[in-house]
């Protein structure tokens, strides 16, 4: 579905972005990774190889744009385009509003929105060029419902949101397509944090009656890397097991 492909998954070392770049590995795209955690981005370039593709990992905090910067023109003088791009890094940082410190409103702030503007801006340029692309943004459901505790996350992710939609009206011309996923509670390491109780009480509130797998995220992430989807620009899907 990928053939010849190349797609940089941001946050790729771990969680819902590995599983995104091993899939479209599997699907034959070519990989890039921007992560913070060398160990992971080793491992999932190693699994690229494996997969019988090319893999380009990088320690690349999304947060500045000079690395982001760097980073992509690395990417393009290795394979001379960019055709996919995920934007998925994201941490949360959760407080009660009263209790959130500023360091952590601009910490989540900083990579989970400013990050995606940097990504988007940097590797725009070259989809221009190339008069195609894919621009896939890792949202939340949390964005769209807001959760308690959470503040800075869904202000990030809702923002997300707008801006997805934005550059999707002006990057329309130019055969790129921007689109958002909003998952629900996807089982990660992001969501191994969580206490077994609170995983119970938001399992009451799931239709589906279970939390989401990473390849339930990576198959729709799929789907919206490929041309099934040229007409599909300035959605967002959300996959939540019919939560909100
Ligand atoms: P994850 O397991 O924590 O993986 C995210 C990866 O991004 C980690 O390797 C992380 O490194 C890396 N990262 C953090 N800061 C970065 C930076 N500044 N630059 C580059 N990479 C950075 O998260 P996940 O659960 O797979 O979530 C992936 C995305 O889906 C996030 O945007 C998240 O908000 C969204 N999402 C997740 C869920 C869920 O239930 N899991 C639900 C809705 C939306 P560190 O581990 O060192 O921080």
């Amino acid at each position: 579905m990928l053939k010849d492909k190349l797609a940089l998954i941001t946050g790729g070392g771990q969680g819902i972005g590995r599983e995104i770049a091993c899939l479209f590995a599997q699907q034959g795209a070519n990989i890039a990774i921007f992560d913070v955690r060398e160990d992971a981005i080793k491992e999932v370039i190693a699994q690229t190889v494996s997969l019988g593709k090319q893999g380009l990992g990088m320690c690349v905090d999304v947060s500045k744009f000079a690395e982001v910067e760097k980073g992509i023109q690395k990417v393009v003088d290795k394979f001379g385009k960019i055709s996919i791009l995920v934007n998925n890094a994201g941490i949360t940082r959760d407080a009660l509003l009263l209790r959130m410190k500023e360091e952590d409103w601009d910490k989540v702030l900083n990579i989970n929105l400013k990050g995606v503007f940097n990504c988007t801006k940097a590797v725009a340029k070259i989809m221009f060029k190339q008069r195609e692309g894919k621009i896939i943004n890792i949202s939340s459901i949390i964005g769209m419902r807001g959760n308690v505790g959470q503040s800075n996350y869904a202000a990030s992710k809702a923002a997300i949101i707008g801006f997805t939609k934005s550059i999707a009206r002006e990057f329309a011309s130019r055969n790129i397509q921007a689109n958002a996923i909003a998952p629900g509670f996807i089982q990660t390491e992001m969501t191994v944090k969580m206490s077994e109780a609170s995983k119970e009480a938001i399992i009451k509130q799931i239709p589906s009656g279970k939390l989401g797998e990473k390849k339930d995220v990576a198959n729709l992430a799929l789907f919206l890397a490929s041309k099934n989807s040229n007409y599909i620009n300035g959605e967002v899907i959300k996959i939540d097991g019919g939560m909100v």
